[in-house]
């Protein structure tokens, strides 16, 4: 039994180490911004307990943890309301309660004709992942054997194949017209953020940048310059269309969403790179995503943005050696490169809001997972630090976080008044 003491669809637990991973299908996820784990993880628990008990006409869902203290900021009540309208629900923000099994949770109890008739505790578990406080759902099967980059990649030497096709022998035949629509949504996120203008909702007063750093080009602008630019842009578009409650691609969460796509992006549009070689690159990158949130975890409130951040900047450096054809050494050196070097990194957004400072972090991440594979193919044969061992290392480093610095904006950058 791989479920630690609840249906899950989730697999952050240790149990989950021994059991492999869930398919790439349960990291990558299409939904409306600004955070995953606080609007799509409540869109789906909405979903599934309105699925359960359809008898249900009214709702009261009680918010704690991360999930009050960030929740209005995050639109996490909007969210609700709109997911289970017409149905009449009342959302409750309980800052007090300490006793929780995540970070992220929320209780929610159905009424019939004025009658209690269901209660359940959900746990948004990062990523738009939710989990069941009972058994009674039936679990998402783990269906990759392994659960670690140095199994994955014996496999890889031993039969002369490549991460991404790996992945294919262990998905089934829907995986990959699901990951081109991953790719064609995530493009879509760039292009609708390129042509966006205006200030962000939320009161923050923060311009969307995105069109102006892709238009406004400097006089005698180096061919670096313009790489930073152009990159930085499309991180911008996607980061600011998720903070606008836009459609958006979890990579591997919504705050992250605009790393792995700035990237790909990027090569695609100055080297003309196919959109299969795109999507082998999004597999790739996604394997790496899944070792991290099986084995620690991709959720800001959990172990603090070096789990989100870090963890994004780490798929887009694999992404980018897989589109260079580099050897798995080499992927697995980026990859180590970026997790570290966002080592107890913060989750400490202002007023609540996935835009400071969110939004500016994916572009800077997206440029760190170019310098984490340029000097991964130069360094590769003196590394000391494999990719396992740096993920367990960034679970320790987040358990060790002040939760003030997980998702609550009570520390650090939150404390600032605008
Ligand atoms: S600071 Fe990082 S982890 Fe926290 S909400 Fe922003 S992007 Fe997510």
């Amino acid at each position: 039994m791989c479920g630690v003491f609840m249906h899950i669809e989730n697999n952050n637990g240790a149990s989950s180490k021994a059991c492999g991973m869930q398919s790439l299908t349960e990291l990558f996820k299409i939904g409306r911004g600004p955070s995953s784990s606080h609007t799509i993880g409540p869109e789906r628990a909405c979903k599934a307990f309105l699925a359960r008990y359809p008898d249900t006409d009214a709702l009261r869902v009680t918010l704690y943890g991360s999930l009050a203290k960030t929740g209005k900021g995050h639109g996490t009540d909007r969210v609700i309301e709109k997911t289970v309208a017409p149905i009449p629900c009342e959302v409750l923000f309980d800052c007090e309660q300490t006793d929780l099994p995540h970070p992220n949770t929320m209780d929610m109890i159905g009424f019939h004709g004025g009658v209690e008739i269901a209660k359940i505790r959900i746990l948004s578990v990062g990523g738009g992942t939710i989990a069941f406080g009972d058994e009674a759902v039936a679990q998402i099967p783990n269906i990759y054997s392994e659960h670690t980059f140095t199994d994955i990649a014996q496999i890889c030497r031993d039969r002369s194949i490549r991460i991404w096709e790996y992945a294919i022998e262990n998905e089934d035949a829907d995986f990959l017209p699901y990951m081109n629509h991953i790719w064609d949504t995530m493009k879509q996120s760039i292009q609708r953020g390129l042509r966006d203008e205006g200030i962000l909702p939320g009161g923050l007063d923060v311009r969307k940048k995105a069109k102006s750093l892709f238009r406004n080009q400097h006089i005698d602008e180096s061919p670096e310059t313009r790489e930073n630019r152009m990159v930085c842009a499309y991180a911008f578009a996607v980061s600011e269309q998720n903070a606008s409650g836009e459609q958006i691609v979890t990579a591997p969460t919504c705050g992250a969403a605009g790393v792995l796509p700035a990237v790909l992006y990027y090569q695609q549009q100055k080297n003309r790179y196919s959109d299969e070689q795109i999507v082998q690159a999004l597999i790739t990158a996604g394997i790496v995503g899944n070792l991290i949130k099986t084995n620690a975890s991709i959720s800001g409130a959990e172990c603090g943005c070096q789990a989100e951040i870090g963890s994004a900047c780490a798929m887009a450096a694999a992404a980018l050696g897989e589109l260079f054809s580099l050897d798995i050494d080499k992927i697995e050196y980026a990859a180590e490169i970026a997790i570290e070097h966002h080592l107890g990194l913060t989750c400490d957004p202002i007023c609540g809001l996935v835009q400071i400072p969110c939004i500016e972090r994916n572009a800077v991440a997206a440029m760190r997972a170019i310098n984490a594979i340029s000097l991964a193919s130069f360094l590769w044969d003196s590394r000391k630090i494999s990719f396992d061992k740096v993920v367990h290392t960034m679970k320790e480093t987040g358990k060790d976080l002040s939760v003030s610095y997980r998702e609550t904006s009570e520390g650090g950058l939150a404390k600032i008044v605008l």
